[in-house]
């Protein structure tokens, strides 16, 4: 595979960098490391779309599967101007990964397509997505890859992709994509299971280190699926919420914020911009303000070795999938944060896709308390799990989650061999 050249904010190199270290401490042998590093299988498409002008545009799209080892590719799709072939791949293996760290009987896969969905209109994104899912289709499949919503994707996305792999298929198949509407076979409680297994291992943390969230604080950067949600969990908890940003910028409320009145405000506005319950402050400031749990929970590459130092948070809790860099860990470490990884944070969300695609199989549908309960169990099992791993082989928490998930895949891929 090519790579561009070497720089810290290469989302596939973050990956392989902590891969690398994972499986020296495991003592991985070379032939499964060989298998490990690589992308199973990679498309890309390009997806004409007559626009609402008459005019046609060609869009370029992804999908790609790292990994089959452990169970069908499962992983979301992500509509950005700046999505990008190895971001995909990274954010595929790391997919894997978390599947095996939360014990879901997945692999891992991604898809992208480069486009700005917010200069689109409705008609034009379901054209998009109806002639992405066509292009990919050949590689989907319940048993073969699920995805799921990711940035800017959500239920109506999900609904359409649902809606035209079924066409073709000529039959129901609710189970080919998770994190659709709860009346076309979606989970109830799957919209807000990023944000509350983030909330989960938060608590998890907070235990462990014997802090009481009713005296801490909080700045979750994203308003979006998992950062608004994650906030509200953490305020429910008992944290303060005092800062939260978009794309745009962040709003700062010493106090706490109102997170009902800022989740109205994005519903009308679709951004911050304009929300008068607190003071206007960058999307760097948010990062580095003094709170006690500090939730990235927007894109890649936000913490790096260049701000790192400036963080004075006491627990990261990465909900966004690689929000710090490889340098940025270094730095982390030696400031003795508590940092929970993204693999094992974020996996609220790909756990209840697991019990959606379940439910979709059995076409038996459980309640919201059934969802929640057997989620926390699976969390709060993998963060005893992964703190476990640290203080065991004396490694970083992030280094400790790579170790449990990529050994579960060395297994799976030991014992399947090399099919020749
Ligand atoms: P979303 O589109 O719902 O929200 C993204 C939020 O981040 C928005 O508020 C947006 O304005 C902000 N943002 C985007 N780019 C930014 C930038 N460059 N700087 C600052 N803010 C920026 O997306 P989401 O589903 O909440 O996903 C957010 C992150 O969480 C992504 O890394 C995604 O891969 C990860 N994730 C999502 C899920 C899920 O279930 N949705 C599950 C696991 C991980």
């Amino acid at each position: 595979m090519n790579h561009p050249q070497s720089n810290e904010e290469n989302p596939f190199q973050a990956m392989e960098a902590r891969f690398d270290l994972a499986a020296a401490r495991l003592g991985l042998e070379p032939n499964v490391i060989a298998v490990l590093r690589a992308c199973e299988r990679e498309i890309t498409v390009s997806i004409p779309v007559v626009m609402d002008d008459g005019s046609v545009r060609v869009f370029e799209g992804y999908r790609v599967q790292h990994s089959t080892s452990r169970g069908p590719a499962k992983g979301g799709i992500r509509y950005a101007p700046n999505v990008n072939r190895d971001e995909v791949r990274a954010l595929a293996a790391w997919m894997t990964w978390k599947c095996a760290v939360v014990n879901v009987p997945f692999g891992g896969g991604k898809g992208g397509v480069i486009c700005d969905p917010f200069k689109l209109s409705k008609g034009e994104l379901e054209r998009i997505t109806r002639r992405y899912v066509s292009g990919i289709m050949d590689i989907l499949g319940p048993d073969r890859d699920v995805p799921a919503p990711d940035m800017n994707t959500d239920g109506q996305v999900m609904a359409w992709l649902m809606d035209t792999y079924s066409m073709h298929q000529r039959s129901y198949i609710p189970a080919i994509v998770t994190g659709k509407p709860v009346s076309l076979g979606g989970s109830l409680g799957r919209v807000e299971a990023t944000g509350r297994g983030v909330m989960l291992v938060t608590r998890e943390a907070l235990r462990h280190l014997g802090m009481n969230p009713a005296q801490c604080t909080a700045a979750v950067q994203g308003a979006g699926n998992v950062g608004l949600i994650s906030a509200l969990q953490l305020q429910k908890l008992g944290v303060k919420v005092v800062a939260i940003s978009d794309i745009h910028g962040a709003v700062h409320n010493p106090k706490g914020l109102d997170l009902e009145a800022v989740r109205a405000h994005l519903q009308k506005h679709r951004r911050l911009d304009g929300f008068d319950g607190g003071t206007r402050i960058g999307n760097a400031e948010i990062l580095e303000l003094p709170v006690d749990i500090l939730v990235p929970a927007a894109t890649e590459n936000v913490i790096t070795s260049k701000n790192a130092a400036n963080i004075k948070a006491k627990i990261i809790t990465e909900g966004a999938n690689g929000p710090c860099t490889a340098g940025a860990d270094t730095i982390l470490d030696q400031k003795g944060i508590f940092v929970i990884p993204d693999i094992l944070a974020n996996a609220g969300g790909v756990t209840v896709s697991y019990f959606e695609w379940v439910q979709d199989r059995m076409a038996f549908f459980w309640t919201q308390k059934e969802v929640e309960d057997r989620m926390e169990h699976i969390m709060v099992e993998s963060f005893a799990a992964v703190v476990d791993m640290a203080k065991r082989f004396q490694v970083s928490n992030r280094i400790a989650a790579y170790m449990l998930g990529v050994n579960r895949v060395a297994e799976t891929t030991r014992m399947r061999g090399i099919y020749a």
